[in-house]
């Protein structure tokens, strides 16, 4: 009955069995209710319970200061690429900032892969005003450019510094103090963490706003997270900034934060697990206690990729490469279909590379037990011998 796969789908994700069984046996009756999570009102006293220890246990394990909201929305990552620009630009610190400086301001983002190109082209969208600090698309996304070559705006033209901290698809990685030690401090720094939050120590004091989604580290689809500083909450008091007109309610970050993201109904399960899994963190040893197995898991497959590096290819350059979602192609399209099929036959899954890519991704998230990437490699080895 409880068979388990190998499983590394890149998200939604492996989750923790203990946090499964957990799942199981409050299924029916949580607590004594006598109903499922998915059954309470959102508006109940133990549904309070729930959101409430799941964030105050998420405080903990990201020693977030008392001066950051935790926010829950819907819409997934994606939703918060419109919702980072545009509560930024209807925040009062924005609005002051424009009318010092008697124009538009400018958002700058660092493109090193689909999801931060993802999030430039929404902002775009919008009509936005954005800057590419960089952008490595030309180089098919391989490498995070030295930062001599980064091209910041002036911090007093600046809404925003944004970028993502780990791309799911390309495999590329910054390390965790990159972009905080080069922007100005003045400059909030927008972070989407969604693939390699809770895999390492983070110092959230000096980001503006971080993003992510549950389905990688912390539990099921349906979830966004958003961690997000005080006075980016606060409005200018006379006028409506253009922005807060294109700013659906859903998304409204100040508005979520008054009402303890109980706005409209959250998805209250989804909530339930990631609180799960943020137990299940800590008692694993928190994120350091992560960041051992992700180092752990990373190394092990990396040293069999650098081994046969002819037959393996990892494409990241070595330094930016993520301990997440390692990413390599195998010399043709042929035997990566035979590499694919043969590991799903000894029950290692879900590691096709993104369709935009091809290749094998085998994501390596915290509830990964470091025994599927033994097994993975055992694999690997002998491919190769096989297939030399
Ligand atoms: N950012 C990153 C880093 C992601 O990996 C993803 C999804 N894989 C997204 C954003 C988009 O998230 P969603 O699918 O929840 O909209």
């Amino acid at each position: 009955q409880d068979y388990r796969v190998f499983n590394f789908c890149a998200g939604p994700s492996t989750l923790p069995l203990p946090v499964l069984k957990q799942a199981r046996d409050e299924f029916f009756n949580y607590k004594g209710t006598g109903m499922s999570v998915m059954e309470l009102s959102h508006r109940s006293k133990v549904f309070d319970e729930i959101i409430e220890t799941a964030e105050s246990n998420l405080r903990t394990l990201l020693s977030i200061p008392s001066n950051y909201r935790i926010l829950f929305f819907q819409g997934g990552g994606m939703g918060q690429f419109a919702a980072t620009y545009l509560n930024l630009q209807a925040s009062k610190y924005a609005h002051e900032k424009r009318a010092k400086l008697g124009k538009e301001l400018v958002c700058d983002y660092l493109v090193t892969g689909s999801w931060s190109e993802g999030a430039v082209k929404e902002c775009k969208r919008l009509g936005g005003n954005a800057n590419l600090v960089i952008d490595t698309k030309d180089s098919k996304y391989s490498h995070i450019p030295d930062k001599s070559t980064w091209k910041l705006s002036p911090p007093e033209e600046t809404a925003y510094v944004y970028y993502c901290d780990n791309e799911t698809i390309h495999g590329v990685e910054f390390d965790p103090d990159a972009v905080t030690s080069i922007v100005d401090p003045s400059v909030p720094i927008i972070c989407d963490i969604s693939s390699n939050i809770l895999s390492r120590p983070i110092d959230i004091s000096k980001f503006g706003v971080l993003v992510a989604g549950a389905q990688k580290n912390m539990g099921p689809a349906g979830a966004t997270l958003v961690i997000v500083r005080d006075d980016l909450l606060e409005r200018p008091q006379d006028v409506v900034p253009k922005a807060v007109s294109q700013l659906p309610t859903v998304f409204d970050y100040a508005l979520f934060a008054k009402a303890k993201s109980l706005l409209n109904t959250p998805s209250t399960y989804t909530i339930y697990m990631c609180g799960l899994v943020y137990k299940w963190v800590i008692d694993q040893g928190g994120v350091e206690g992560m960041q051992r197995l992700r180092e752990k898991r990373s190394g092990i497959l990396y040293d069999v990729i650098d081994k046969y590096p002819d037959f393996y290819h990892g494409f990241v350059a070595k330094q930016n490469r993520s301990s997440m979602n390692p990413v390599f192609t195998l010399p043709n399209e042929e035997l990566s279909a035979q590499f694919l099929k043969e590991s799903q036959e000894l029950g290692m899954v879900q590691m096709k590379g993104h369709r935009s890519l091809g290749g094998i991704r085998p994501s390596l998230y915290n509830a990964l037990p470091v025994e599927a990437v033994e097994h993975l490699v055992k694999f690997m080895e002998e491919f190769y011998q096989k297939h030399k």
